[in-house]
């Protein structure tokens, strides 16, 4: 049988159940798989270097001959070990071999070969372990640029190699181009055959380049492309104006006035909602900007207009606190809401889908429950989704194909760097919360070290004193996962249990975390945003949204153990009221990068800078993972780097779009056939 793109890997020489499953779980299944992926990198095997001007600690090829027999011993743990010398004109090299006793037969004195490996100093003497090595009259490596492919157990570069040498031999082919030719030629961009052959076997270093910035610049392409279309089929589908509730009249059912950002956005999500062009947009805005009052909005709008609406959060603790404010903003305008989570019973689950199916729920709150089968609405005309970063977009259509084409709201309080936004979010427009609730004042950050607990505690009683409350988060749960590594990481259990007994018996502490039942949770939770607690002890349950603002302190224990973004979002639990809030970086780490990292966010608290620093010392993939679900895979592209890359495929996509807006043109055929197997979890969604 000839080898195609759909062929089975098993039917490649020296596949077998083992390599197989091995090669699955690289994500290749079919010979085609091999195509893209792609090398990590590449070892240097075109410059031989004299060994005398040879750079140290690098992987580096030499050529030598022996200038003594190598001698072959055994060492302890049964292993055998291979020594010799060699050298070229200018200096020496001292080898050692372990396990590779045949290679003392390899070397034939008198004959030179090439030797690639890292090359140390040690005494004085240069030293390579286990180098690669080859015959110096008759190179195969040498001269090449030697793909390093990713790998699982039970693979060895070796081989992967030739099997993605088969593939490329077999299926490069000027067909696999989807790039249109006006593409290719105003961003001088490299023909689709000639960049796989390279980025497999790269000639050179330049070439490698140039099919590495094909490949990424097609993919970041691609991406915007197939968002584009997703928008655009969405745009073309009525979806339901609802133009009934006046912004004015919303307004007088807070209990606060809105922020001009506050009303901006509303204003903007009004227009939205009353067009029949459904509404597609996503709400940024740093934690505590009130982002919850523009979802309330919407909400009610979509009551007053006769239809139903429906708001999704991450975790049951936000769906409970959403479901409280909800009804305090909306039930006094006459608007029913519900809960829907998965720890109600059966016979309220039932009730409440019972409720959705005739209507007679206007407004619903819940966490994923509200994506299972079963749940159905009468006239879903409204699906908001809070703290997006939580969902992939992937869930957010799920919600949203519970109703006809319905309006939809995304929140998000990760402030992610205008670049990346534009990948992330391509198929919605954005509006930016901009401006915190007046009165509030900066959160007061500080670092501290284990030897500040004492005045530490003390702070805390303060606060308490003054008749606030204290949040203290800690990264580990069980007594078990405290003590793997560190040994100072915080357990919350004995943590908790330390200092209600020991440090605060005379104040009400309590304790959260992600393996109470939900029922429980909701009761610390409760007695927490009640006053009833002065210290909730609790692990990053708590990260997203949390509203309780008489808290004004936040104890993060273990600091160095996360991200910026998350600190930030935890920060943003205190500084919710009028008065002055702190936050307490607690950390032992004394690795000058954490301790500068941890410091930006003493420096700042502006969401936006830290999430960029946050980009920058650790790249997107936090960013972009989870969010990302749904979409297709970035294997060459580096959202982190590739920005001119990026803005330049935006471009070339939306010139092509102009053109040809639905690639209906025949010459665009490959390309829309691509885009529907890259976006084939979204293809429904392609007209
Ligand atoms: P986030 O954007 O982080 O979701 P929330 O919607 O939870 O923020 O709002 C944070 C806090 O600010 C809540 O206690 C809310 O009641 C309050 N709030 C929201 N808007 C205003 C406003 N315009 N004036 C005063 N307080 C406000
Ligand atoms: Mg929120």
């Amino acid at each position: 049988m000839p080898l195609a793109y759909d062929t089975p890997v098993t039917e490649l020489p020296g596949v077998g159940p083992v390599k197989e499953k091995a090669l699955a779980k690289l994500g290749v299944t079919r010979l085609g798989d091999f195509l893209t992926l792609y090398p990590r990198r590449y070892e240097d095997h075109t410059t031989l270097y004299p060994i005398s001007s040879a750079p140290i600690g690098v992987n580096v090829c030499v050529r030598g001959y022996l200038t003594k027999p190598a001698t072959l011993s055994r060492i302890p743990g049964g292993r055998q070990m291979v020594r010799c010398t060699i050298a070229d004109d200018t200096a020496a090299i001292d080898l050692t071999f372990f396990n590779r006793p045949y290679v003392r037969n390899q070397l034939e004195w008198g004959r030179s070969y090439i030797f690639f490996g890292k090359l140390d100093l040690s005494r004085g003497r240069r030293t390579m372990v286990n180098p690669q090595l080859e015959p110096a009259d008759a190179p195969k490596l040498f001269g090449s640029l030697m793909p390093c492919y990713p790998l699982s157990a039970g693979l060895n570069n070796a081989q992967v190699a030739a099997w993605a040498q088969t593939a490329v031999n077999t299926l490069a082919a000027p067909e696999m181009e989807t790039l249109p030719p006006q593409v290719l030629t105003a961003h001088g961009l490299r023909d689709a055959e000639w960049c796989c052959r390279q980025i497999h076997r790269p000639d050179s270093f330049d070439h490698l380049q140039a099919a590495r910035d094909r490949l990424a610049f097609e993919e970041l392409f691609h991406l915007t492309l197939g968002l584009s279309l997703l928008r655009r089929s969405r745009e073309q589908t009525p979806g339901t104006p609802l133009t009934a509730g006046d912004p004015a009249d919303f307004s007088a059912l807070l209990p606060f006035a809105l922020t001009g950002a506050q009303n901006r956005v509303i204003g903007q999500c009004a227009a939205d909602l009353s067009g029949t062009v459904p509404m597609n947009r996503l709400v940024q805005g740093d934690v505590g900007s009130g982002k919850t009052a523009v979802a309330a909005f919407c909400l009610w709008r979509c009551a007053k207009s006769g239809a139903q609406g429906a708001m999704m959060a991450p975790t049951e603790l936000l769906a409970q606190q959403h479901y409280r404010t909800l009804r305090a903003m909306l039930e006094p305008a006459g608007v029913t809401v519900a809960l829907l989570t998965g720890s109600l019973t059966p016979a309220e689950k039932k009730a409440i889908r019972a409720g959705l199916a005739e209507g007679e729920i206007q407004v619903v709150v819940g966490t994923h429950a509200l994506l299972s089968h079963g749940v159905d609405f009468h006239d879903l005309a409204l699906a908001v989704v809070d703290e997006q970063h939580r969902f992939g977009v992937d869930q957010r259509s799920a919600l949203a194909a519970k109703g006809r084409c319905p309006h939809i709201l995304v929140l998000s309080a990760t402030p992610i760097p205008r670049t990346l936004a534009l990948i992330v979010y391509g198929d919605l427009d954005v509006s930016v919360l901009d401006e915190l609730p007046p009165g509030r004042k900066p959160v007061e950050t500080f670092l501290v070290s284990e030897s500040k607990r004492q005045r530490l505690y003390a702070f805390m009683d303060k606060q308490i004193v003054e008749g606030h409350q204290v949040y203290i988060v800690c990264p580990a749960v069980e007594e078990s996962d405290a003590q793997e590594g560190d040994p100072t990481l915080k357990s919350v259990k004995a943590y908790a249990d330390h200092l209600a007994k020991t440090v605060f018996p005379h104040r009400a502490v309590a304790l959260v975390h992600g393996k109470l039942r939900p029922k429980e949770k909701e009761a610390a939770m409760a007695s927490f945003a009640a006053g009833k607690t002065d210290i909730l002890v609790s692990t990053t349950v708590i990260e997203v949204g949390v509203d309780v603002p008489n808290a004004s302190l936040m104890v993060i224990e273990n600091a160095d153990r996360f991200g910026l973004s998350q600190l930030h979002q935890l920060r943003g639990r205190v500084g919710r009221g009028a008065w002055q809030s702190y936050c307490v970086l607690v950390s032992n780490n004394k690795n000058p990068d954490t301790r500068a990292r941890l410091k930006t966010l003493c420096a700042t608290t502006d969401g936006f800078q830290i999430a960029q620093a946050d980009l920058e010392q650790r790249g997107p993939g936090d960013f972009f993972g989870a969010r990302q679900h749904g979409l297709p895979q970035l294997h060459v592209a580096d959202l982190g780097v590739d920005v001119r890359l990026l803005s330049r495929a935006q471009t070339a996509a939306q010139e092509l779009l102009a053109q040809d807006p639905g690639l209906e043109q025949p010459e665009h055929a490959p390309l829309k056939h691509r885009l529907r197997q890259l976006f084939a979890q979204n293809a429904h969604m392609f007209n």
